[in-house]
């Protein structure tokens, strides 16, 4: 019998996220393939894999074919190199979704638009813009390329007047944004999955520490009901207005007690990879559930949980593995200044206990 949904899932991009992706997808029986430029990418060690420019159409079409449903490990690639495959096979989520996540002009006005609160910002593609954005909105503030930025690259911080020249000097070219610096408490996040028929579930709320604009530990669920439910609402009403399918993470600055919105990934996400051992459905599973009209599945989380990502050097593996109920990733990937390489997870019974559990494995990482 041919089971429902769809069964074939066609990866573009084969990092660690795809990786994580396939891991999921075995024990549902779903099987996956990936097109990704390196035979040597992470997920390539776990399904099989088409070797080739991203948004290749000979190669995207390939992937199609061997596939009922393509999602994104790298959500970067273009509407236009995906719009010759949205009439043969369903694209999840859309173009249209991706689109809008790729430009941080465009995702700021969708957010605002939705009542999503946003920092003050101001596009930039001139000199004298610069300078107009920061008669405007003041300093500190950051600039930042408002397409293909990530982990802290493509932002410089203007934190005075003199710096104004060096930021130009370091990302000036036409596209960017400059945004008032928030004060924060804290940087938290809010995952969550939604089926074509519109059903939404949301995972609890995390807490992330940044540092130099790249992850470095979550922790989960950050008890504050009045946090998680806003969060929660902000998620629904932009999945409702994509017409999401999958999953997608929203990451906000805690401002005075209130959410401000940075950016959404219209994937599975980097403060959500806890869920693998910290929650009864990951959030791999459910974004396979989700684009393979699957059944979603439950968010509850099964503890304390935290996630420590290993940056530019792996950790000794087996000093990690001593420490109790520690859940090793390792990527597979090559060594390079901060580069993510692998993370940990930690399970306890209580917030207090994974805390200590935390400062503990923390002692054991080195950021390089
Ligand atoms: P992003 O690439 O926008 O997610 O930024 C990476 C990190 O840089 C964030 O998680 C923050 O820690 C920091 N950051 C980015 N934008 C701002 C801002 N407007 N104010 C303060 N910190 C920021």
């Amino acid at each position: 019998m041919t089971p429902p949904g769809f069964s074939r899932v066609g990866i573009v991009g084969a990092g660690q996220l795809g990786r994580m992706l396939a891991l999921a997808a075995v024990p549902l029986g779903l099987s996956t393939s990936f097109l990704d430029r390196s035979a040597a990418a992470p997920a390539a060690a776990v399904a099989p894999i088409l070797v080739g420019e991203l948004e290749d159409p000979a190669m995207l079409a390939e992937l199609a074919a061997r596939s009922d449903v393509l999602t994104f490990d790298w959500e970067n690639i273009s509407g236009a190199a995906l719009a010759p495959l949205e009439p043969s096979i369903a694209i999840r989520p859309s173009a249209a979704a991706l689109e809008v996540s790729q430009d941080r002009l465009l995702e700021k006005a969708l957010f605002a638009r939705l009542g999503v609160p946003v920092a003050p910002h101001a596009a930039v593609d001139t000199p004298a813009d610069l300078h107009a954005a920061i008669r405007r909105l003041g300093v500190p503030g950051v600039l930042k390329t408002r397409r293909l930025g990530y982990d802290g690259k493509g932002q410089y911080v203007v934190r005075d007047s003199k710096g104004v020249e060096t930021a130009w000097e370091t990302l000036g070219a036409d596209g960017l944004i400059y945004e008032a610096f928030q004060q924060f408490s804290r940087e938290v996040s809010i995952i969550g999955a939604r089926s074509a028929d519109g059903r939404v579930v949301t995972y609890p709320l995390s807490t992330n520490t940044h540092s130099g604009g790249i992850l470095r530990h979550t922790t989960a669920p950050y008890v504050n009901t009045k946090l998680e439910r806003l969060a929660q609402a902000h998620l629904r009403k932009v999945l409702r207005e994509l017409g999401y399918v999958g999953v997608l993470a929203l990451e906000f600055f805690v401002v005075n007690g209130r959410l401000v919105a940075n950016e959404m990934a219209p994937r599975v996400h980097n403060t959500g990879h806890w869920t693998i051992e910290g929650s009864i459905t990951s959030q791999f599973e459910n974004h396979l559930r989700a684009i393979c009209d699957l059944p979603l599945g439950s968010t509850r989380p099964l503890g304390h949980t935290a996630m420590i990502n290993f940056l530019g050097t792996m950790p000794d593996r087996a000093r990690l593995l001593d420490i109790e109920g520690l859940s090793f990733h390792d990527y597979g990937k090559v060594a390079r200044p901060g580069r993510k390489l692998g993370h940990c997870t930690i399970l306890r019974k209580s917030a207090k206990d994974r805390n200590e559990a935390l400062a503990n494995a923390l002692k054991l990482i080195e950021w390089t």
